[in-house]
């Protein structure tokens, strides 16, 4: 059976000196290529140009370097750009570039298709397929960065795990990229610029609170009661929001980090004032902001954004209520980009697809 060549960027820095080592070369070449690796982004032996012809080759001969790549970009109206990557596996996924004027959001993916199912949202109509590596979920910050750069002149300032996925079942990985980005041998990103969000796995908000996650924090509630919630996310039939009351006060007890509540806002769903009182009752378990986040209807789903008169209403409520409240308008809908529309749609036949060379 033919070997497989293993990737180089699976390799921590440790394990590539070792990996050095066997060829009789010295500790700082490990660190050398370590760097062209994560902080210059290289993508062949060839470009490490501080490092010797000979070792190049004997690289190129043991590793590969598994790194992926922008397929596609769709520019939407209001600048927000998606990207579709393919990865070293060949799986595709999305990543969403933010521009706002006070902020350049990179919004990545964990895995290629969820197994969450949740009801509003078109990557949960995929099958899982692959838990991103953490070099995967690395490579679309990178490449987000590099193209806010050369699209808008800046870097990113966040980076929010709200796309394809859901991160706590694919914990390892998005730790990994969370060390990467914010490692000195990475990006030097601070981790109070990333956000991650989940649908609510009970279990690992506890586990984020023990292993001392520095990182912001939210959750997806979109419904302050369990039966709407399990219709809404049938993740609830198994982490309710008793089990998900719990998780947070544990979190907040250790972690000390304010948690953003998300809530994307169906119409005759959870937008009556009812519904708020319970959002207002849930937040007020523990320090917390409530993102009320404008849906993008997708047509899978059935569920259809809320009048505006209802919408100020809800807003309204929880500002009365004293609870920090932001509002957030749908982005990169016209390109399918925006809060729960990943989904892999739309790429042959889009007229606003950008070249990505
Ligand atoms: S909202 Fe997140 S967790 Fe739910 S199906 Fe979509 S990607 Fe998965």
């Amino acid at each position: 059976m033919k070997q497989r060549i293993p990737n180089i960027r699976s390799f921590t820095l440790e394990e590539l000196q070792v990996k050095l080592a066997e060829f009789g070369e010295p500790k700082f070449r490990a660190k050398q290529i370590y760097e062209w690796l994560w902080k210059r982004g290289a993508g062949s032996f060839d470009e490490m140009t501080n490092v010797g012809k000979g070792l190049r080759e004997k690289l190129a001969e043991h590793f590969t370097i598994g790194k992926a790549e922008i397929e596609a970009g769709q520019r939407s109206g209001d600048g927000t750009i998606k990207y579709m990557f393919r990865l070293a596996g060949g799986q595709l996924v999305e990543g969403v570039l933010i521009p706002t004027p006070k902020r350049m959001t990179a919004c990545v993916s964990s895995q290629a298709g969820c197994s969450l199912s949740c009801k509003f949202c078109a990557t949960g109509f995929l099958d899982l397929k692959h838990n991103l590596h953490h070099y995967e979920i690395y490579d679309q910050v990178y490449m987000l960065n590099q193209r806010a750069m050369e699209e808008f002149g800046k870097p990113l300032s966040n980076i929010v795990y709200m796309g394809m996925g859901e991160p706590l079942l694919n914990y390892r990985n998005v730790m990994g990229s969370i060390d990467m980005v914010t490692s000195e041998a990475g990006m030097g990103m601070s981790p109070k610029r990333i956000t991650v969000s989940t649908a609510g796995v009970a279990k690992m908000i506890k586990k984020l609170a023990d292993d001392g996650a520095r990182f912001e924090f939210a959750l997806s509630l979109h419904a302050g009661n369990d039966d709407k919630r399990s219709q809404v996310m049938p993740i609830n039939d198994s982490n309710s929001l008793e089990a998900l009351k719990d998780a947070l006060i544990y979190f907040y007890e250790k972690t000390h980090t304010r948690i953003t509540l998300e809530y994307c806002i169906f119409k005759d769903v959870n937008d009556s004032i009812e519904d708020a009182k319970e959002l207002v009752a849930f937040s007020r378990i523990v320090p917390s902001k409530i993102n009320v986040i404008e849906y993008n209807p997708v047509p899978e789903s059935g569920f259809q954004n809320t009048t505006n008169r209802r919408m100020d209403a809800f807003i309204q409520y929880l500002e009365q209520a004293g609870v920090i409240v932001n509002v957030r308008r749908s982005r990169g809908k016209d390109v399918d980009g925006g809060c729960g529309q990943l989904a892999l749609k739309n790429w042959d036949e889009t007229p606003s697809s950008i070249g990505t060379s």
